[in-house]
């Protein structure tokens, strides 16, 4: 089965087209024909295309909406050009898996879209005004193009967190607050932090409710999570992106106060702040000069740049913090996993999070730290000795969503 998987923002569309189906899900051959991104929707777009990693297309073209983007990733799907002979025509697509950013306390499993559950992911505008009228657009974008016989189901990033319990879930505000508003925590990365349990537990031969591991998904987002028995206990993003872990350009935790502080001696609107926490803050906020993490180790190393270093160390720092939490949280794990841009990438700050954490049993190689095996889906960087495992293991939420999407498909959900 050839699904497509669509991951839509405000201004963007990623895709990948995934071949799948129960069997190769049995044997993990799931194979991606193709996978691509169009920057810019509403303006000059950016469009670029891979197969195995070299691009075979990159063009600058108007691009005026959704619906035309996705019109332009099926043309070029289907195209001679592609040389995809498994997708001749639109037909040969044979559903469509959207991320979907929040399913509030309704989705807490992925979801066939019809017209309610398109309502219901409506309703949820409120919790996410900036992610999910952008995957809605791709919903409707890919029902006027594809037409409603192509079934597409929605994956939440909110979903694999639905095991919290109350106790981790909930605020310390008045309870008749999260009754009025459900306002509480939801957590996100869910299907990241869900790819790598599974993947943690093919790697160590485990069933499912064997693997008890705190994940990091440290990418431009940051987010921690707490696995026991294969499921989330608990996370560090809450109502919204913004809580926890310090980020490229988002503050994580801080003292809700304030913001009515800034809002008096700044005399910022309470938006302003929500903008500032948002946008201007975390790794960029402190360095002053970029929420790059590539950039800033640069700065560090190269110039010495003070602000820099500090940016860094409060990121570690913070991790650190989640890390001790967590195992306390679970009373030990087997494994701590890095995922996400700057998790796989960057031993040096894989190596900078995990010092001085023997005494929790968290031991790094500093030569298996430094290495990164040809192709691989995880690979292991802790000392043979560590009690407790560290790995990298480059997440795959779009295989996920694939495999949820033809789970369907197969009538194996
Ligand atoms: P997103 O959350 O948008 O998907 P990514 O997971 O791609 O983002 O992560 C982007 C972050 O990863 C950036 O801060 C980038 O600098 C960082 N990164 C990527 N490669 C490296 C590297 N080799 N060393 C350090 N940081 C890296």
């Amino acid at each position: 089965m050839n699904i497509l998987v669509l991951n839509c923002g405000s201004s963007t569309c990623k895709f990948q087209l995934i071949q799948t189906d129960l069997n190769m899900m049995a044997e993990d051959h799931d194979r991606c024909l193709a996978q691509g991104i169009i920057d810019r929707i509403g303006g000059k777009s950016q469009i670029t295309i891979r197969i195995d990693d070299a691009v075979v297309l990159r063009d600058s073209r108007p691009i005026r909406d959704h619906r035309q983007a996705v019109e332009q990733i099926v043309s070029w799907v289907v195209s001679e050009e592609s040389g995809l002979k498994a997708v001749r025509s639109p037909s040969d697509i044979h559903a469509v898996g959207h991320r979907v950013v929040h399913g509030g306390e309704k989705f807490k499993t992925s979801t066939v879209i019809d017209a309610e559950v398109l309502d219901g992911i409506r309703d949820c505008i409120d919790l996410a005004p900036l992610h999910n009228p952008g995957n809605i657009k791709g919903i409707e974008a890919v029902t006027r193009l594809l037409g409603l016989g192509t079934p597409q189901v929605a994956v939440f990033d909110t979903a694999f967190h639905s095991s919290m319990k109350a106790q981790n879930y909930l605020y310390a505000v008045p309870y008749q607050l999260y009754r009025r508003h459900s306002l509480r925590r939801y957590g996100f990365h869910g299907t990241s932090h869900r790819y790598i349990a599974y993947r943690y537990r093919k790697l160590e031969s485990l069933k499912r409710e064997e693997v008890k591991i705190i994940s990091l998904h440290l990418g431009n987002g940051c987010s921690a999570c707490a696995i026991d028995k294969g499921c989330s206990v608990d996370t560090s993003m809450g109502m919204t992106p913004l809580e926890g872990l310090m980020m490229g350009t988002r503050s994580g935790d801080i003292d809700p106060s304030l913001i009515e502080f800034l809002c008096e001696v700044e005399g910022y609107s309470v938006g302003e702040v929500d903008m500032i926490l948002n946008r201007n803050s975390g790794l960029l906020g402190i360095s002053g000069l970029t929420g790059d993490m590539r950039d800033l180790l640069f700065e560090r190393k190269d110039t010495g740049d003070r602000r820099a270093g500090l940016a860094i160390d409060m990121f570690c720092a913070r991790v650190k913090k989640y890390i001790g939490a967590y195992m306390a949280q679970l009373n030990g794990v087997q494994a701590v996993v890095f995922a996400g841009g700057i998790g796989e990438n960057s031993s040096e700050i894989r190596a900078q999070i995990c010092s001085d954490l023997d005494s929790l049993g968290i031991l790094l190689d500093e030569e298996k730290n430094l290495a990164r095996p040809e192709d691989s889906r995880g690979w292991v960087v802790s000392a043979d000795h560590s009690p407790v495992k560290v790995y990298v293991i480059p997440t795959n939420e779009e295989l996920l969503i694939a495999r949820d999407t033809a789970r369907f498909l197969e009538g194996a959900c």
